[in-house]
């Protein structure tokens, strides 16, 4: 089956007891057992529920792994999957992940003894270097929020396969639809399904999918131990939004594309980070590993741009965390999505008080650049 198709037959594809299309919302947290030891495949919805299963084959399906796991929030799978490890191991890090990846190790792993490190994951020599005998995981975004910094995910996964480490890859901005980790040689995918997958800005979840038998039921047992399990109903809300994924994510790269082209010949913008271009870092690699460019956005304003006069402009365009929404949404990672990094290491990593970050939505590609322009202009 191809990939369209996958995502609306793949998984569990409706109900064999009743014939329904869609999967039923299993809203249940336990399981009548026929007798001692006897039950139907489920015993507690924590452990597991056939909901909640639906969803963790599709995305396991999807991401061409060998088990899916849902969590109720994309912070509750990337904790889950540090969990594998252990106080006294490191991991390296992409510098300017995701900020909440980035608090989880800073904050609260390092309580734990467990380490980090953060490294320019798109320069293979330096990652190469910062192995240590410790060093249990290179965990990568690619690209990376906010400034589209590539990863050669091939390279990355070779390099730590010849270590005996894992590659752990965050596949919230491309999805299974333009890049497919597992295939490059990674052993872990985590998603904000928050983001793209669930699509319409409506739920919060998270999900992980592993390539073998043995990271499935270390990864089960962790889920099943700490309980950050998604719900039911925001299971089922999750598999109806990746349904139309293909189609959402054709319009998300057209609409992102124009207005990526609208803004690099702005006056006013100083510098548009977009992988889709042949002049962005790490371009070659991009094309090579991923279908699109993708539809987030960074840019930096001009000086002569008053930021909050910016924001304020904007009238069809959101200012608002978050991303991957059918809706466009605008942010500033200084202040919002990366204020948990210190001053110093933004300056250091390029998230600068001008830089922006657009999530293009599904809207008409004309009335984005039209708000942008007018925001841009001061016009009212
Ligand atoms: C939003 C996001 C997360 C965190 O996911 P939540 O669902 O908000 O917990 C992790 N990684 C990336 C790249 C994200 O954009």
């Amino acid at each position: 089956m191809e990939f369209q198709s996958l995502l609306i037959h793949g998984g569990i594809d409706g109900d064999e007891h009743t014939g329904a299309v869609n999967v039923p919302i299993y809203q249940t947290s336990t399981y009548r057992q026929s007798s001692l030891g006897v039950n139907s495949g489920y015993e507690y919805s924590r452990t597991g529920n056939p909901t909640r299963e639906a969803l963790e084959k599709l995305i396991s399906q999807l991401e061409d792994g060998y088990k899916g796991f849902a969590f109720a929030s994309g912070m509750a799978a990337t904790t889950a999957v540090l969990m594998l490890f252990k106080g006294g191991d490191k991991i390296l890090m992409s510098s300017n992940v995701y900020g909440g990846t980035f608090r989880v190790l800073d904050k609260v792993f390092e309580r734990f003894n467990l380490q980090y490190e953060l490294v320019d994951t798109s320069d293979i020599k330096d990652v190469e270097n910062k192995i240590t005998e410790n060093v249990k995981a290179i965990f990568i975004e690619t690209p990376t929020n906010p400034l589209m910094t590539i990863t050669d995910i091939r390279k990355i996964s070779d390099l730590a396969k010849r270590h005996n480490i894992l590659t752990i890859v965050d596949n919230t901005f491309m999805t299974p639809y333009l890049q497919k980790p597992i295939e490059l040689g990674g052993d872990i995918v985590v998603h904000s399904a928050t983001k793209y997958l669930g699509g319409h800005s409506d739920l919060i979840a998270g999900l992980a999918v592993v390539n073998s038998e043995e990271l499935a039921e270390k990864l089960h047992f962790i889920q099943n131990s700490t309980g950050g399990v998604l719900n039911p109903f925001d299971s089922w809300l999750l598999i109806r939004g990746i349904k139309t994924l293909s189609v959402r994510m054709d319009r998300h790269i057209e609409n992102a594309k124009y207005t990526a082209e609208f803004l690099a010949k702005h006056p006013l913008i100083e510098k548009v980070y977009y992988p889709g271009f042949e002049n962005h870092n790490g371009y070659e690699i991009h094309k090579k590993q991923a279908k699109a460019a993708g539809a987030m956005i960074s840019f930096t304003l001009r000086k002569e741009v008053n930021i909050n006069k910016f924001f304020k402009g904007l009238k069809l365009i959101s200012l608002g965390e978050s991303l991957g929404g059918v809706e466009s949404l605008i942010s500033h990672p200084a202040t919002m999505t990366h204020a948990s990094i210190p001053y110093e290491i933004r300056q250091k990593i390029g998230i600068t008080d001008n830089l922006v970050r657009l999530s293009i939505g599904i809207e008409n590609k004309e009335d984005l650049v039209k708000d942008i322009n007018n925001a841009l202009q001061g016009e009212k």
